[in-house]
C-alpha cells in the first residue's frame, strides 16, 4: 500500500491488503455519506477495553478513544450493564414529565464538579450553545448589559463544535468558510495570553469561553498559571469564566478536570464525550444556581436532554471514572507515555508534549497522516490533526504492559518513517 499521495479522499483501489467486505463497506460509506470526514482505511466491528477489532478480526490499540469519549474504554461492563437495565424499563419521557433517573445523575455530576445544578443536553456543541445562552442571559439579567450588546471572548484556534454560531467564531478556514454569515457578539483573542483577555474585556463582556488545553488544535497546553490569571481577571472584571472541558474532562489530563492543574474553578463547565463513556451522546453545562437558576420554564430545552437512558448511562460513566481512579491512572500512564515519546528523539520530530493521557507528537514535515497509516498497519489507531501532529489519547484504563506494547508499534512506525525520509 503506497503511504503517500492518497490525499483527503480515500482511493480504495490502492488498498490491496484489505478484505473484500471492508472494501465494500468503505465504498458504500463513500457513496451514501457526505464526505465531512476522511477516515483511515479500517472498518471496525467490535471494541473491548483499550482495543478495537476490524472485520478480519485484527486487533488495534484505540489511541483516539473517539476524541476522549471513551475514557472508560470500549464496552465498559458497568456502563453497558446500566444501559441494558434502563433499556428494559424506559428510555425517553421528555422533560414534560419527571423521570426517576435524571436527578441522581445530575446530583453525581454536581458532586464531581463541585457545582449546584446542570442543564442536560446531548451533543457537545449543544452544550456549548447552552453555555453561550447562559453567559448572555447572565450578562443581561445580572451584569446589566444593554439588550443585544453582550459579547463573549473566545480564543484563536478554538474548537467548540460545528453549529453555525460556533463555527462563526472559529479561526479554522475549513470550519467556517462558506457557512456565514457569522453570528455577531464574539471577539477572538490569542490563546494562553491573559493580558490579551484583560485588554479585550469591555462593560459589555459577559463571558470568556476557553478550552483549558486545546485538543483539536493539536494538544496545545498553556503555560502554568494561565488559568489562574484567567480566573482572577474574570472575577475582577465581572465576566463569567466558562471552561469547555468536553475533551479534557473526566480524568483525561491526569486530574479530574483540566482546570484542577491550576487549582481554579470556572463559573461554568461544559462537559460531554466521556460523560457517557462512549455509549450515547450526553452533554451538560454545570454551574451554580445564581447563574443557571436564571433559566425559567420555556427558555431552553431539549427533547432528549436528561432522558432516563442517558441519565442511567451518565451516572454509571461518572461512577467508573471515580471508582476506578481513572484520573490517577491517566497521570501515571501519561507520564510514562511522555517519557517514551521523548525517547524517540529524532530530527523529524519538532516536539512531543502532553498532560496525562492527552499527548501529541509534532513533526517538522506534514507527514502525520502517513505516520497514522503506518501505525494502523502495526495495529494502533491514532488521528492526525492539521498535517503535522499526531494525537495519542488512549482509554484511561490502559495498563503499563499495554502501553509498552503500544509504544513498540509507535517505535517501529518511527523507524519506517526514518527510512523513507
Ligand atoms: C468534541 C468537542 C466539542 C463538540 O462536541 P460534539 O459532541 O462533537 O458536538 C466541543 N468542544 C470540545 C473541546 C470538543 O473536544
Amino acid at each position: 500500500m503506497p503511504l503517500t499521495g492518497l490525499g483527503g479522499r480515500l482511493a480504495i483501489g490502492y488498498i490491496t491488503d484489505m478484505d473484500l467486505k471492508s472494501k465494500r463497506v468503505i465504498a458504500l460509506d463513500e457513496k451514501v455519506s457526505a464526505r465531512t470526514y476522511s477516515p483511515l482505511p479500517v472498518v471496525l466491528t467490535r471494541g473491548k477495553g483499550v482495543y478495537v477489532f476490524d472485520a478480519a478480526g485484527k486487533r488495534y490499540f484505540d489511541m483516539l478513544s473517539a476524541y476522549s469519549a471513551l475514557n472508560q474504554g470500549h464496552q465498559h461492563p458497568k456502563i453497558v450493564g446500566a444501559a441494558k437495565r434502563q433499556l428494559s424499563r424506559i428510555a425517553l419521557t421528555s422533560r414534560a414529565f419527571h423521570n426517576d433517573q435524571m436527578g441522581p445523575f445530575l446530583e453525581k455530576l454536581c458532586r464531581v464538579t463541585g457545582k449546584e445544578m446542570a442543564v442536560p443536553m446531548n451533543s457537545g456543541a449543544e452544550a456549548v450553545e447552552t453555555a453561550i445562552k447562559t453567559m448572555r442571559l447572565w450578562g443581561y439579567r445580572v451584569k446589566g448589559i444593554p439588550s443585544d450588546m453582550a459579547e463573549i471572548i473566545v480564543v484563536a484556534d478554538n474548537f467548540h463544535g460545528r453549529t453555525t454560531t460556533i463555527v462563526g467564531f472559529s479561526s479554522d478556514p475549513d470550519a467556517r468558510t462558506d457557512f456565514g454569515p457569522a453570528m455577531p457578539g464574539f471577539r477572538v483573542i490569542p490563546f494562553d495570553d491573559a493580558q490579551a483577555l484583560e485588554n479585550a474585556i469591555t462593560e459589555n463582556t459577559c463571558g470568556f469561553l476557553v478550552e483549558p488545553i486545546q485538543g483539536e488544535a493539536g494538544v496545545r497546553i498553556p503555560a502554568p498559571g494561565y488559568l489562574t490569571d484567567v480566573r482572577r481577571i474574570c472575577t475582577e472584571k465581572k465576566v463569567l469564566f466558562c471552561a469547555d472541558e468536553i475533551q479534557t474532562g473526566f480524568g483525561r489530563t491526569g486530574r479530574p478536570f483540566c482546570v484542577d492543574h491550576d487549582g481554579v474553578v470556572p463559573d461554568l463547565f461544559v462537559l460531554g464525550k466521556a460523560l457517557s463513556g462512549g455509549l450515547y451522546p450526553i452533554s451538560a453545562v454545570v454551574g451554580d444556581n445564581k447563574i443557571l437558576g436564571l433559566f425559567e420554564s420555556g427558555t431552553h430545552g431539549s427533547t432528549f436532554g436528561g432522558n432516563p437512558l442517558a441519565s442511567a448511562i451518565g451516572a454509571a460513566a461518572i461512577d467508573v471514572v471515580v471508582k476506578e481512579k481513572l484520573a490517577k491512572n491517566s497521570a501515571a500512564m501519561g507520564e510514562l507515555f511522555l517519557e517514551k515519546l521523548i525517547s524517540l528523539d529524532h530530527p523529524l520530530i519538532r516536539e512531543v508534549r502532553g498532560q496525562g493521557l492527552l499527548l501529541a507528537l509534532e513533526f517538522k514535515k506534514p507527514i502525520a497522516k502517513d505516520f497514522c497509516k503506518l501505525l494502523l498497519k502495526g495495529g494502533l489507531l491514532a488521528k492526525d490533526t492539521h498535517d503535522y501532529t499526531v494525537r495519542f489519547s488512549p482509554p484511561l484504563i490502559i495498563k503499563k504492559s499495554q502501553l509498552d506494547a503500544a509504544f513498540k508499534i509507535i517505535a517501529v512506525a518511527m523507524n519506517a518513517i526514518k527510512e523513507r525520509e
